[in-house]
């Protein structure tokens, strides 16, 4: 029988309870991906955004949904939502290097203040409540891979400290949240993502070279290149957080959630020009200051406790990724943009694919 790429994790995990589920930056990259994945297994979903760094173009097909209500809310402010609320998944913050250093101060107070404000709703209405951490929490890592025991190396005055450790101080919330309220808490540290809905402006290395590529434009890498990241798709990236919030009580995190294929820069770059047919040259820049060398996730844990492990291959995942941000740049359309989005569709298709949905199913 085929399965569409799609249902592989909801066919995985059954879910059979509705939730009233909150994803607060829900008009994200993740977040709109992550409200698509709870509208369609049932719950009814309040997506509660500032539209700073996302966009209703990411939610509009999700506008009239009867179970989908939008609200524009800045986090770092008490948020009121009227009537039970089961779930809470906490997303709110910029997080691409160059949009959340733009005012490090909101994104600090947005960390904080954030997390603070939604542990505060999920005490008072009962809810299970997922915090949306990161990877940054380990800094530049003095060990490789990176388990979740390990305690990180973070510069606590650099410009990346705003983000690293805003999000560091928004795990010890959580856990003495659940130690002095016994709120329901799950701290997911998520590693590299990317795919479809990240912005063209994003900043980040995938979106950035795609961009790049697909408008002829030098590829900018930063340093030698030989900085390496682990990148996981969205849509693995979003079966893992739901995996973690239906998990048992017990299971608080922090649980690592990426792909622990670990790629240099100029490989993604190498890779992005291969599969768009670019001709872009390369135009190297300087390293930005506590630029993380090198970062892979050790999932163990996830595979342990949530039977998670992420199924989608780079290069699948970057040709589903050009494809979209191909329709967007709308450049040498007739070549590459229905290129790709032919082969991506195909891949779908592909019998390997099928093959690997059975293996989890
Ligand atoms: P994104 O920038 O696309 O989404 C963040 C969303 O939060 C945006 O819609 C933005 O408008 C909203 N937001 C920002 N500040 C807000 C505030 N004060 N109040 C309400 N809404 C606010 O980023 P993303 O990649 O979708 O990341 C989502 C979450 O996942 C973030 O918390 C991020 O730290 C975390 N994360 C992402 C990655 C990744 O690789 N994408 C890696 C690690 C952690
Ligand atoms: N990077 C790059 N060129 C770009 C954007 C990013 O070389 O146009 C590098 C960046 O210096 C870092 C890696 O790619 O080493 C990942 O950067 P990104 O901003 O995507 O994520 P993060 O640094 O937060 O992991």
């Amino acid at each position: 029988m085929k399965v569409d790429r799609r249902d592989r994790y909801r066919r995985a995990g059954p879910f059979p309870e509705r939730h009233r589920t909150v994803v607060t930056g829900g008009a994200g990259f993740i977040g709109s991906h992550l409200c698509d994945r709870l509208l369609q297994r049932g719950d009814s979903v309040i997506c509660v955004d500032v539209l700073q760094t996302g966009s209703m173009d990411n939610i509009r097909a999700l506008l009239n949904h009867p179970k989908f209500a939008f609200q524009r809310h800045d986090v770092r402010e008490p948020l009121a939502v009227s009537g039970p609320v089961d779930r809470i998944y906490n997303l709110a913050c910029p997080a691409s290097p160059i949009h959340y250093q733009r005012d490090p101060i909101g994104t600090l107070k947005t960390c904080v203040l954030g997390a603070a404000n939604l542990l505060e709703l999920a005490n008072a209405k009962g809810s299970r409540i997922l915090q949306a951490s990161t990877s940054e929490v380990y800094g530049d890592p003095e060990i490789h891979p990176q388990p979740e025991a390990y305690v990180g190396h973070v510069n606590p005055i650099g410009p990346r400290a705003c983000y690293d450790e805003g999000k560091r101080a928004a795990e010890a919330l959580f856990f003495d949240y659940r130690r002095t309220h016994e709120v329901a808490i799950k701290v997911a540290r998520i590693f590299n993502t990317y795919g479809p809905r990240m912005l063209e402006e994003d900043g980040r290395v995938v979106s950035n070279f795609i961009v790049q590529a697909l408008r002829g434009e030098p590829i900018t890498i930063y340093g030698s290149g030989a900085q390496t990241r682990s990148f996981c798709f969205i849509d693995d990236l979003v079966a893992g957080l739901e995996l973690l919030m239906e998990s048992p009580e017990t299971v608080t995190g922090p649980c690592n959630l990426g792909n622990p294929e670990e790629t240099s820069v100029e490989e993604i770059a190498r890779r992005i020009l291969a599969l768009t047919g670019s001709r872009s040259g390369i135009d190297l820049r300087p390293l930005p200051q506590d630029d993380p060398k090198r970062r892979r996730p050790v999932i163990d844990r996830a595979a342990e406790t949530l039977g998670w492990t992420p199924k989608i291959r780079l290069e699948d995942g970057l040709r589903e990724t050009i494809a979209y941000f191909s329709l967007r740049v709308g450049q040498r359309k007739d070549e590459v943009n229905v290129a790709n989005i032919e082969s991506a569709r195909a891949r779908r298709r592909s019998p390997r694919s099928h093959d690997v949905e059975r293996a989890h199913t």
